[in-house]
């Protein structure tokens, strides 16, 4: 792939990247992230390759509307070329009203730059396909003809997914728009569960859920692991707080729900948490974020110029196995002084004398310890703030984040540790880098991995909607 950047005078990033069999012109308003969504994108000579999508975007508010959307599209491929366009102009629809909630077709016209025809057009097929209704009119639609107000069935097209912790399996079913249509958790009967056990009590729980993987209206099985995955077929090299190595869980779960290997989505739980978060928590609207996952590991989930950033192998996130304390304890892989060892949920625990328990409840009556002036306690929570302020602080330095969102057992803790946390950053940050940062609990709290999951299953509805 080869790409060239430049800054126009409109304060727009434009770009120009060759992908597989087009070039694609993009151009990326940095001052309205809704405007992210609609850019310009011509493909010149060629069709756009499914997948691509988000370089894909037809008509654009940084050219303004024509009413020539579609119509004006090369006839050389004619009705191939058109039913492209076609399909992606009702996923740009749809994804306006995932992320954006109901509007009026005025509204999404103004949003996506495409014609009131074509709208209207594109909205009744979406009709059609049950995927979105119409009702009512916009109090806002101004002189001329109401316009109607247009709203996702959530539950037309979800998602079924699962998050493994390292004491407790959690799932729920969540449909377009982010609607939260079922959520369950069950905790896991000791540590360290085997692969075969761990797919039995995911089988269990997902079954007592009134849609499944098989449900007509199901998409497919969204899963967040905390390991190193191979996406392609969900294969975990390793998950060292769950004692896994090697597993073929896409393949468990495939076979344990009887569904294609390809409709179940296995990923890292951090780099899923980043995308919720991103999506439809903390990170709205930001280009580049960090969401660090705080359980008895730690991780970190990268969004880099709107896009995941996953690494050559997918793998890039373990900031947990960052060196920050060259005296710290061992680590589960096999190092000492990791991030983990000294921020995790392990090390609050340990440091506030907690023997026995683990979980988020046992953060809590930490937490509640602190509250009532418990010097052990108010001593542990300011060490680890000072710990995590040494690696988001590392982070900052490397990857001159927008927002870094603290995320699992950091959520609670993070009034808590604030002004620790913030002591240690700013003192290892160069002070460009760091000023701009705003570090944030997460908007989504355990549920910022689930939604991620939901966001990757869904991703193939909103990119065809044809497809439902
Ligand atoms: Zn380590």
């Amino acid at each position: 792939m080869a790409a060239m950047v430049a800054v126009s005078r409109a304060g727009c990033l434009m770009g120009v990247s060759f992908r597989g069999d087009a070039w694609a012109y993009l151009s990326e308003c940095q001052t309205n992230p809704r405007q992210r969504m609609t850019c310009v994108t011509r493909v010149s000579t060629a069709l756009p390759r499914r997948g691509a999508r988000q370089d894909v975007r037809m008509d654009s508010p940084a050219a303004p509307a024509t009413g020539k959307d579609e119509r004006s599209a090369p006839a050389t491929r004619g009705g191939a070329r058109a039913s492209v366009v076609r399909r992606h102009n009702l996923g740009l629809l749809l994804e306006c009203l995932h992320l954006e909630g109901p509007a009026s077709r005025s509204e999404l016209g103004a949003t996506t730059g495409l014609s009131r025809s074509t709208v209207a057009d594109l909205v009744h097929e979406l009709v059609r396909s049950g995927l979105v209704v119409e009702d009512g009119v916009s109090p806002s639609s101004g002189p001329g003809r109401p316009s109607p107000i247009v709203r996702l069935r959530g539950s037309a097209a979800v998602a079924v997914v699962v998050e493994l912790g390292v004491d407790a399996v959690s799932a729920a079913v969540i449909g377009l728009g982010g609607d939260v249509v079922d959520h369950r958790s069950v905790q896991l009967a000791g540590m360290r569960v085997s692969p075969e056990d761990t797919v039995r009590q995911v089988a269990d729980l997902v079954r007592g859920m009134d849609i499944g993987p098989t449900h007509p209206r199901a998409v497919g099985l969204g899963v967040a692991v905390p390991g190193l995955v191979r996406r392609a077929d969900g294969f975990v090299h390793v998950a060292p707080n769950l004692g896994w190595k090697d597993v073929a869980l896409g393949g468990l779960l495939a076979e344990a729900f009887d569904v294609p290997l390809d409709r179940v989505r296995v990923g890292n739980e951090a780099d899923l948490g980043a995308v919720g978060e991103h999506r439809r928590g903390a990170g709205r609207g930001c280009g580049h974020l960090v969401f660090i996952s705080g359980e008895v590991g730690i991780g970190a989930g990268l969004i880099i110029g709107g896009q995941p950033m996953l690494g050559a192998a997918g793998y890039a996130g373990e900031a947990g196995h960052m060196l920050v304390n060259p005296d710290g304890r061992p680590c589960t892989c096999g190092s000492s002084g990791c991030w983990e060892t000294e921020v995790g949920e392990s090390a609050l625990l340990r440091a506030a004398g907690v023997r026995d328990v683990r979980g988020l409840a046992a953060v809590d009556a930490v937490l509640t310890r602190v509250m009532a002036g418990d010097a052990a306690a108010t001593a542990a929570v300011a060490e680890i703030g000072h710990w995590l302020g040494v690696g988001v602080g590392n982070i900052t330095n490397l990857l001159n984040p927008e927002v870094v969102v603290l995320g699992g057992i950091l959520q609670p803790l993070f009034p808590f540790v604030r002004e620790p946390m913030l002591d240690a950053m700013h003192a290892r940050c160069l002070g460009p880098v760091s000023q701009p940062v705003r570090v944030v609990p997460s908007a989504l709290g355990t549920s910022a991995q689930l939604h991620g999951a939901a966001e990757v299953v869904l991703a193939s509805v909103l990119a065809d909607p044809t497809t439902r």
